[in-house]
């Protein structure tokens, strides 16, 4: 009997460290990140609030491309393998083309498959919003710039960790700005 009170002691405190470690893990591996993130991002492109930026649509025609406009303001999307960023690397942030709020930094960017840039997580959850989207039959999330409200991708649940998300990106929504050293 007294062995058993032994071992189930012994049990008990080997799950208790082990719960420990694990949350100590955690919180080591989620700063380590947010430290990262911010090394790449471009200071002068942050914002505390986000203000909304409202333009008529003709507006935007003139100062967007033709496809920034299809994609950005009547929610199209680029064909897969099309885009500059999809296979982009390098150290900096990706800003909203149309009004360039710092959207998602190259520390979360990683490689889907799918032929369209793709982060695990935004810069802010503060900078982008979204909605819920029923076109074409499908049950998908938006996801668009909170300041301009302009139409970047979509948000899927089979991403990677930290998150498990996966922010599928239009390329022609977003310009790189590369972090200065
Ligand atoms: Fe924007």
């Amino acid at each position: 009997m007294k062995n058993l009170h032994w071992f189930l002691f012994s049990a008990f405190f080997l799950i208790s460290a082990c719960n420990q470690a694990q949350q100590v893990t955690d919180k080591n591996t989620s700063l380590k990140t947010t430290t990262e993130i911010g090394a790449t991002l471009a200071p002068e492109l942050l914002v505390d609030e986000v203000v909304k930026v409202e333009k008529p649509e003709e507006e935007w025609k003139t100062e967007l491309t033709k496809e920034e406009y299809y994609v950005l303001r009547e929610k199209g999307t680029e064909r897969s393998f099309t885009g500059d960023l999809w296979d982009h690397k390098g150290e900096g942030t990706y800003v909203c083309a149309a009004c360039e709020l710092p959207l998602f930094s190259s520390v979360t960017k990683f490689k889907s498959g799918t032929g369209w840039p793709s982060y695990y997580a935004p810069v802010d959850e503060k900078y982008v919003a979204t909605l819920e989207d029923k076109k074409h039959g499908w049950n998908r999330v938006e996801v668009l710039c909170a300041r301009c409200d302009g139409h970047l991708g979509h948000v899927f649940e089979d991403g990677p960790a930290p998150t498990g998300l996966r922010y599928c990106i239009n390329s022609v929504s977003l310009d790189f700005v590369p972090s200065v050293k």
